[in-house]
């Protein structure tokens, strides 16, 4: 929740920079874009290890790759959502490795739950002193773990967020 929040205020700054009309792709495409890292998940809950979240799909080089295969797609099948679009997804997609990075404080960095953002180049993992949002949170263990970290994402971000979005949407232009 907190990704797609973040993605879509990101992708509105960069909407109201580059004058984009509203759209379903626009903010479709952010929302999706905004979740896109995360699907490592499936293997943990495949029963793999909970160490292959957070690798290669968390890099730049995989937002690279992202990013060339859907200009690719949306050529191939013809579509024009427009550059304006595109680059506001793109801001989305980047989002979601910045919000991991500034909610990873030092336990959990130190941890290993660091962003690999230059994966495969370099094997250090991003993460800051001071969690932006959050607490210094450690590794979630349990079920609920997870649903009380959610729930802190959903307190702390998307509030944040949605200040943000309006005013991004509703400041006078100069
Ligand atoms: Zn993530």
């Amino acid at each position: 929740m907190g990704h797609v929040a973040f993605g879509v205020a990101a992708a509105s700054l960069v909407a109201r920079a580059t004058g984009t009309a509203d759209s379903t792709a626009l903010w479709m495409g952010a929302v999706v874009a905004s979740g896109i890292p995360d699907v490592d998940v499936v293997f943990p809950l495949l029963g793999l290890s909970k160490r292959y979240h957070r690798n290669a799909t968390h890099s730049l080089l995989f937002a690279a790759l992202v990013t060339t295969t859907a200009f690719a797609a949306t050529r191939m099948f013809e579509l024009k959502p427009g550059t304006s679009v595109e680059l506001a997804w793109i801001a989305a997609l980047l989002s979601h490795l910045l919000l991991d990075v500034v909610t990873t404080g030092p336990t959990l960095g130190r941890l290993g739950w660091g962003i690999p953002l230059l994966w495969p180049f370099s094997t250090r993992r991003f993460h800051v002193r001071r969690p932006w949002f959050v607490g210094d949170r450690t590794e979630s263990h349990t079920f609920r773990d997870t649903l009380r970290e959610m729930r802190e994402d959903a307190l702390a971000i998307v509030p944040s967020c949605a200040v943000m979005i309006l005013l991004v949407r509703f400041w006078p232009s100069l």
